[in-house]
């Protein structure tokens, strides 16, 4: 048995003269909810279509479970479910016979799962309306409820929070951050919503005109080039002090945009605490010390910003 639950090797797709997958990796440890970031046109659906066997790939290889997806999809993607893209629900039609059709559930088993589903995803209520009725919000929670239905240890998400309102995505956000601890699912989710992915996500992968910039637990993608934030008295002598004792682990020191008096400090790695340290050992008084915000969107944009789409086209 594998340790991951899907592994990516150099997947390459074209459609016509275009890249949409360019040499794409990637591994997804069993049990973590993962997230794929990446702008519109990344390649993203691309991508969990070749996952899902609803695509295939130029070349490279895709596994779950293990299992060869090219090769045997059928077992690979036993216990996987997926919406990729919107799904299409039949509108005129209740929301329970959708389930029943587009799982192609039937059996007292799938019945009872149907049922506790549509409460954990809190449609039960809904079930016998017409999917005409649903709001955006509903409809995505129906998908939920489809995409867990055939029993998935591994559910695959298609930017589920598109388009909701703040409140919608509140409550999607909670549904996927508990699919792991509720059901013990693995749990694979696409955004191009750097906030979305930070606050669900455990690993993460940032895709980026068909190739993977960077992936990796959260954390250890936070912690590159840490920024820190520090008010100062004599931000001057401040600078001068910390230039001079931390050398080569300061990557930039400069001010805060907004705020002149702040000295926004960039590292190798995470020192506040020394910082902090070496400036109050040396008569500073340190006023404010923090860790900069929306820290995912600066990393986002220092692997993507700079890389230019041309590159995607195939030299012909
Ligand atoms: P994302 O989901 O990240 O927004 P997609 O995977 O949908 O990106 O698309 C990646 C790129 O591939 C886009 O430029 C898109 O226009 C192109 N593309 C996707 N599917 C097709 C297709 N069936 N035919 C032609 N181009 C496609
Ligand atoms: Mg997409």
């Amino acid at each position: 048995m594998s340790e991951n639950i899907l592994t990516v090797e150099n997947v390459v797709k074209t459609f016509g003269k275009f890249r949409a997958l360019d040499g794409a990796s990637l591994s997804i440890p069993k049990g973590c909810i993962f997230g794929i970031i990446g702008p519109n046109g990344a390649g993203k659906s691309t991508l969990l279509r070749i996952v899902t066997s609803l695509a295939h790939p130029d070349s490279g290889h895709v596994t779950v479970n293990g299992i060869d997806v090219e090769a045997y999809p059928r077992k690979a993607l036993t216990g996987t479910g997926a919406i990729v893209d919107s799904p299409a629900f039949y509108p005129d039609l209740s929301a329970r016979l959708n389930l029943d059709i587009l799982s192609r559930g039937h059996g007292k088993k799938y019945r009872a799962r149907r049922e506790e589903l549509a409460e954990y995803t809190g449609i039960a209520s809904w079930l016998d309306h017409r999917v005409r009725e649903f709001s955006l919000g509903m409809k995505q929670r129906l998908a939920i409820t489809l995409a867990l239905l055939p029993e998935s240890h591994f559910v695959i998400l298609d930017e589920p929070t598109n388009g909701l309102d703040p409140n919608g995505i509140v409550d999607i956000r909670n549904l996927i951050s508990n699919l792991g601890s509720d059901l013990g699912a693995t749990v694979l989710v696409t955004s191009h919503m750097l906030g979305e992915i930070e606050k669900i996500c455990s690993d993460l992968a940032i895709l980026n005109h068909g190739r993977i910039a960077a992936q990796g637990p959260m954390e250890e993608i936070l912690r590159r080039s840490p920024v820190t934030l520090i008010r100062a008295t004599e931000p001057d002598r401040a600078e001068a002090l910390l230039k001079g004792t931390f050398g080569p682990r300061i990557l930039s020191i400069r001010r805060k945009e907004d705020d002149a008096a702040v000295l926004r400090v960039e590292t190798e790695t995470e020192c506040a605490a020394e910082l902090n340290e070496t400036l109050v050992k040396n008569g500073f008084a340190v006023s404010m010390l923090e860790n900069e915000p929306d820290r995912l969107e600066r990393i986002f944009l220092e692997l993507t910003g700079r890389e230019s789409g041309v590159r995607n086209e195939v030299q012909s």
